[in-house]
């Protein structure tokens, strides 16, 4: 396929390959935890939709599954792509969620922590479920934007809406926060169970991967770092 399609030329073009060639023009990346919300135009996303409906029918049809007579994986295709594009993977096609940032008006300078915030995602690896938990500590200063509690988990749902990798969705939640709020330091937690490692692989149940960022004056402090750790009462 050549890369310069005529912008008005389209007919018969699939809409996944005009949103990446916007993509590639903008010499952006498109990884599974990439978002990719500003290539997208009005009423795309339903083609997109329809495209991995198509697509996903190949699977079951390749799987040699009579969805003709089997009404339990009849609709699958459509449920499928509806799962990935609108709920689990919706983090990769949608603009982050609208945060109101106050000024520190009380001047807080004091360690404040959120979580548990339960997480879901998927790992970019199998596409199994990755569920688990963060917590996210923040040391502000006078100049730090505060955010309701509740945006914490809307970023965060944001983020591991999309395939990701355990290591690089708290970096990505991190620099998401840091952007926001710009606090003197910035710590983040995360403890989750990978299903893939559950369901197939090793087949532990009960393996759990933590993950943790710590920025400015948790990485500059040991005893702030030890305080935090010592306030997230994870389980054993
Ligand atoms: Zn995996």
């Amino acid at each position: 396929m050549t890369s310069a399609a005529p912008p008005d030329d389209d007919h018969g073009v699939p809409v996944s390959v005009k949103i990446r060639e916007r993509v590639k023009a903008a010499r952006q990346r498109f990884h599974s935890n990439d978002n990719i919300a500003e290539f997208i135009q009005p009423g795309e996303l339903e083609k997109l939709l329809d495209e991995v409906a198509e697509k996903m029918q190949g699977v079951l049809d390749a799987m040699v599954i009579d969805t003709e007579n089997d009404h339990n994986t009849a609709d699958t295709a459509r449920r499928v792509a509806k799962m990935y594009i609108k709920e689990v993977f919706n983090g990769r096609y949608v603009k982050g969620p609208s945060v109101t940032e106050f000024p520190n008006a009380e001047h807080l300078n004091e360690l404040m922590i959120v979580g548990p915030i339960t997480v879901r995602s998927a790992c970019s690896h199998h596409f199994c479920p990755v569920i688990g938990k963060i917590w996210i500590g923040v040391m502000p200063n006078e100049h730090t934007n505060v955010i309701g509690l509740s945006k914490y988990a809307r970023l965060a749902e944001w983020i591991m809406g999309r395939p990701q990798i355990q290591e690089e969705a708290v970096v990505q939640l991190a620099d998401l926060i840091q952007e926001k709020t710009q606090p003197d330091g910035l710590a983040l937690v995360m403890e989750a169970s990978h299903y893939c490692m559950a369901w197939r692989g090793v087949k532990d149940m009960n393996s759990k991967m933590i993950n943790s960022v710590m920025r400015g004056v948790f990485l500059k402090d040991p005893n702030l770092r030890r305080e935090f750790l010592s306030l997230i009462p994870r389980q054993p």
